[in-house]
């Protein structure tokens, strides 16, 4: 439960700082090479080298270091060597990301312009899914993580995952109404669990039945 935050009572009770290794590797670059260096990369309020990890249907996938200010299809077409097949969707951010469809990819990759589009760079990952991917599939992929990672000690989350996970395996012939249970599921995570997993456990899934509402009628399979 917080507070208290680690930066008035961290490790030993003593402040401590808490960052992530990204940024914790940036802090050497900026004493030695100065902030104008750094600032000299990217844009005004995206400043600096950001790392992100890209899967998926491109032709280089793999982690990339880019300077923020580029869109994402810029990004995609010159760099990772462009999009295999037809473009269906890119999660941003990863597990817990949203998606951006194939109009939506002319966004710039800073922070404030994915806030904007509400995206996210998220933990950085990028992934890129042709006509070919089955989302459905990976739905129940990113329910399952979730489900594994939750800790138990929240009942939003503890529960939250494991519905989620439930309705998301019957897809294939959902049960009248798992469309809103699901929106229940996720906001209900999303506002009242303790800690990021649970905040964000849902958010893929929210964005699927906002960008792909057809993944969740049913097929003519249907189950009250
Ligand atoms: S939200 Fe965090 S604290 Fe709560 S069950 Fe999930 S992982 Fe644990």
């Amino acid at each position: 439960m917080k507070p208290p935050y680690p930066t008035t009572f961290g490790l030993f009770g003593l402040p401590t700082a808490a960052n992530n290794v990204e940024t914790i590797c940036a802090a050497p670059l900026i004493i030695n090479r100065g902030a104008d260096w750094f600032r000299s990369i990217g844009v005004e309020g995206s400043a600096g080298p950001k790392l992100v990890s890209v899967s998926g249907h491109v032709g280089r996938p793999g982690v990339y270091e880019i300077a923020p200010g580029m869109t994402l299809r810029h990004f995609l077409d010159q760099v990772c060597g462009g999009v295999i097949g037809e473009l269906l969707a890119v999660l941003m951010g990863g597990a817990a990301g949203t998606f951006l469809l194939p109009d939506e990819i002319d966004v710039k990759l800073t922070f404030e312009d994915l806030r904007a589009a509400g995206s996210t760079f998220g933990s950085g990952a990028i992934m890129v899914f042709n006509q070919t991917a089955d989302l459905r599939d990976l739905l129940k992929r990113l329910g399952r993580f979730f489900q594994h990672e939750s800790c138990g000690k929240c009942f939003p989350c503890q529960l939250g995952t494991q519905r989620q996970v439930e309705i998301l395996e019957r897809l294939d012939a959902p049960h009248k109404d798992d469309r809103e249970r699901l929106l229940d599921v996720g906001m209900t995570m999303t506002e009242a669990s303790l800690c990021g997993l649970g905040h964000t456990a849902g958010i893929a899934v929210m964005s699927a039945i906002e960008k792909f509402p057809q993944l969740f009628e049913s097929n003519g399979k249907h189950h009250d």
